[in-house]
């Protein structure tokens, strides 16, 4: 059989895929021509000028493989190959011209490449997000991560309150991928989504469902988002945690008929399942902080009071060592008196001065009991142990009474007793005795420490609560005196020319405070002082 070298070569250039042609070309004049091209080459090489791109090819001798993007989307790859023609003409070149139809693979490798930014995009922004302390911080800047390497224009957050029963939705995040696309007006965190016409959404996002709309497909009532925002496509995301609706996750796109894929979509639900995770870690934090700091103030708070608490158990500790060590002192000193004057009355000359004795040891005695009859009731108050006796009585009377008893004292220094009885006669139930006591060490105190012709006892009712004033005009006590002297033996200026024990003022206050009241005291030194006894009406 004979066969034909021509048929046979082209025969062995069909049953492939790829385009296959052979080349001829003439070095020297830089002009080729295709010899032969196989059936494939023929389909692949309509639609573009390939005569003008091999004679570019030719004219730089350049020889590498090229991708052509022709207009209809097809992707061509073009490449040449070693063809060895000894017996051909000698100034000529003969060598393989390839064409390859790549679409398909060069798609699938951009989409790989498209999706492994996409993923990177996510996977550093949720980097972010679990890097940052405070969501509030670090979202922006991982949404604004995630915008860069994905297709859309534009993200926001939208943080979602319920404030007595309405919808608060605050702008967290709001940011865009370049200047040229708006960001979302400020002031619709405080629009109510009802009244803009958007409560579909709302409503639907509240459900957990995925809003994906695009202009076309708005409903008119909704359309005007669409014409401010100038986007194309909207894409809304409910952030959720454990069904609890915690704000939107939203993006836009401005570029026209570009859907969103169907595994991108995926990608950016899981984006809002991870932000729910963060956003109510952010939620809990916050309130685990408030709980600390409560706490840290209450400590503080018990710490203080334990101290307070301390420190005054600390002062009554010390104060009953100064009352012990005073009281064995007041004790003694009368009762050395008396032992020695008895002593001196049996010596023979006592027929002279025995009187004189006998008064000094008269004075020391009374001296002892007084002092012993006012331990004993200041230990009574003290434990406790004091007991009320409830009647129903007319202050004025009481103090009327009172009066009385203090007239000798102040006659004796030829001083005056002005009293005013209140403008209103009303009952007081309380303990009468008690509240005399404590008048009576008031008053004859401002007879001994004051020099003036008068002291004023002033008795009056201020609503339910009975004040009585007893005032002089004497030396007044110092500020710094004046919560001391309510302290036992405490006696200012003590050069023994005034008879006294310096435990009345600390009986009175007692009683007064067994009584539910107090005795509040206010002097100037030189000018004189008011104490004053404030008792509410009922005491039981
Ligand atoms: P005493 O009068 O027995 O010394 P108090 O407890 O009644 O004891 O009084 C304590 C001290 O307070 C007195 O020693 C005196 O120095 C001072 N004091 C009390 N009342 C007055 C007053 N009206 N004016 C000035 N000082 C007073």
């Amino acid at each position: 059989m004979d066969l034909d070298p021509w048929s046979l070569l082209k025969a062995s250039l069909e049953g492939d895929d790829s385009g296959t042609s052979i080349l001829s070309i003439d070095k020297s004049a830089k002009k080729f021509e295709i010899i032969i091209k196989n059936q494939a080459f023929l389909s692949l090489e309509s639609g573009f000028e390939l005569e003008g791109f091999l004679c570019k090819k030719i004219e730089n001798s350049d020889f590498s493989t090229e991708l052509i993007y022709k207009t209809n989307g097809t992707i061509l790859e073009t490449s040449f190959g070693k063809f060895q023609f000894p017996e051909g003409e000698k100034n000529k070149d003969y060598t393989k011209f390839c064409i390859k139809d790549i679409t398909t693979k060069q798609r699938q490798e951009e989409e790989i490449a498209w999706r492994l930014r996409f993923e990177l995009g996510v996977a550093s922004s949720i980097q972010i997000l679990i890097q940052q302390h405070s969501i509030r911080e670090g979202l922006p800047q991982a949404l604004y991560q995630l915008l860069y390497f994905t297709e859309m224009d534009s993200v926001f957050f939208l943080k979602y309150e319920s404030i007595d029963n309405k919808d608060r939705l605050q702008i967290w995040v709001n940011e865009r991928k370049t200047t040229k696309y708006p960001l979302l007006p400020q002031e619709w965190q405080n629009e109510d989504w009802y009244d803009l016409g958007l409560g579909r959404w709302i409503h639907k996002l509240k459900r957990g469902k995925t809003i994906y709309l695009t202009q076309s497909k708005a409903m008119p009532r909704e359309k005007w988002f669409f014409e401010q925002t100038k986007a194309e496509t909207l894409l809304l995301i409910p952030v959720l945690f454990e069904n609890k609706f915690l704000g939107i996750l939203g993006f836009l796109k401005y570029k026209k008929n570009s859907p969103i894929q169907q595994e991108n979509l995926l990608i950016y639900q899981t984006v809002s399942r991870w932000m729910g995770l963060f956003v109510q870690r952010d939620i809990d934090l916050a309130e685990l902080n408030r709980y600390k700091s409560t706490l840290e103030s209450l400590i503080l708070e018990r710490t203080v009071d334990l101290a307070k608490t301390k420190e005054e158990l600390e002062r009554a500790y010390r104060a009953k060592t100064e009352f012990l060590a005073h009281m064995s002192h007041e004790l003694r000193t009368p009762l050395n008196s008396i032992i020695g004057f008895s002593k001196l009355i049996q010596l023979p000359e006592s027929d002279k001065t025995g009187k004189e004795y006998l008064n000094y040891i008269y004075t020391g005695g009374t001296r002892l009991l007084n002092m012993i009859n006012e331990i004993l009731n200041l230990m009574k108050i003290e434990s406790g142990q004091i007991k009320i006796q409830l009647t129903t009585f007319r202050p004025e009377d009481l103090c009327r009474q009172t009066l009385d008893l203090v007239q000798p004292q102040a006659n004796a220094k030829g001083m005056e007793i002005r009293f005013r009885p209140p403008l209103q006669s009303k009952s007081l139930t309380s303990d009468s005795g008690k509240i005399q006591q404590i008048l009576l060490n008031l008053i004859s105190n401002a007879i001994k420490y004051a020099n003036h012709p008068y002291v004023e006892l002033d008795c009056e009712w201020i609503d339910d609560s009975l004040e009585i004033s007893v005032r002089d005009f004497g030396p007044g006590i110092s500020e710094e005196d004046q919560i001391r002297i309510f302290h036992t033996f405490t006696r200012l200026n003590d050069d023994g020319n005034i008879e006294g024990t310096g435990l009345g003022l600390s009986i009175s206050q007692g009683l007064a405070i067994r009584l539910g009241g107090t005795i509040e005291l206010t002097s100037q030194l030189g000018q004189g002082s008011n104490f004053k006894l404030k008792l509410p009406e009922i005491i039981k």
